[in-house]
């Protein structure tokens, strides 16, 4: 872990990004357009550090607790950083939620979005948000169900929180590209453009479905413990 500190630790992110221009070419779509979202929950500041160093500025965690561990810090250190939440957030952390990230990736129920509209007008900071759907329907998984998209975006939007857009994460272990197909269907049929879908397995595919958020963690972290 540690020895990623050594200054000849070599960083990924030229690979995920030459492998996201390949995918977005192939697709007819312009890189630029794609936000890679480095997701960095388990890491510690100094594995952080070598990433923000190479220039990259957007990162992603899953926990509200961690990033407020690690985060406030960086931002002291470092200017134009945007933090991303991907992760399933408690009612009772939206204060904290609101305080500490530019953008959450997982709103999925109605409880939530009242509680985040709440958080952003004690606030007064507004920040985009992507409806998280149980893609899959799977049991046990977040995200709302495709069949309720309709009905949270509207309280989203009654709450004046601004929905950019979609994510999901598939089942795994399942090809993940009729899954994607259907994220960027429900979002057509919605009217909204920003697609947040694709990790370190499958972010090519998702690039040539119309991802314009990848969230890749081990493709530039290593594998997490
Ligand atoms: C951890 C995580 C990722 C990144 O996963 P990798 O497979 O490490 O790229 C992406 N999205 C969410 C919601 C995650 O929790």
């Amino acid at each position: 872990m540690s020895d990623i500190q050594d200054e000849n630790t070599y960083i990924p992110l030229n690979d995920v990004r030459q492998a996201m221009d390949k995918a977005a070419k192939l697709a007819g779509r312009e890189s630029g357009d794609i936000t890679l979202i480095a997701i960095s929950k388990t890491r510690a500041a100094d594995e952080i550090r070598p990433l923000i160093e190479a220039g990259h500025r957007v990162f992603g965690e899953n926990r509200v607790q961690e990033a407020a561990e690690k985060w406030p810090q960086l931002r002291a250190q470092y200017a134009g950083l945007e933090l991303h939440m991907v992760g399933q957030l408690q009612s009772n952390k939206a204060d904290d939620a609101v305080a500490l990230f530019d953008a959450i990736h997982s709103l999925d129920r109605p409880s939530l979005v009242k509680a985040l509209g709440k958080a952003m007008r004690k606030a007064e900071r507004t920040i985009p948000c992507f409806i998280q759907v149980n893609i899959g329907e799977e049991e046990q998984k977040g995200g709302c169900a495709i069949a309720d998209v309709p009905d949270l975006l509207a309280l989203a939007e009654e709450q004046g929180i601004p929905v950019t857009g979609l994510m999901c994460v598939p089942p795994l272990g399942l090809e993940p590209s009729p899954y994607f197909a259907l994220l960027a269907k429900k979002a057509d049929e919605l009217g909204l453009k920003a697609l947040s879908m694709g990790m370190s397995g499958d972010y090519e595919a998702a690039i040539k479905i119309g991802a314009t958020h990848i969230r890749v963690g081990s493709a530039l972290f290593g594998i997490r413990d």
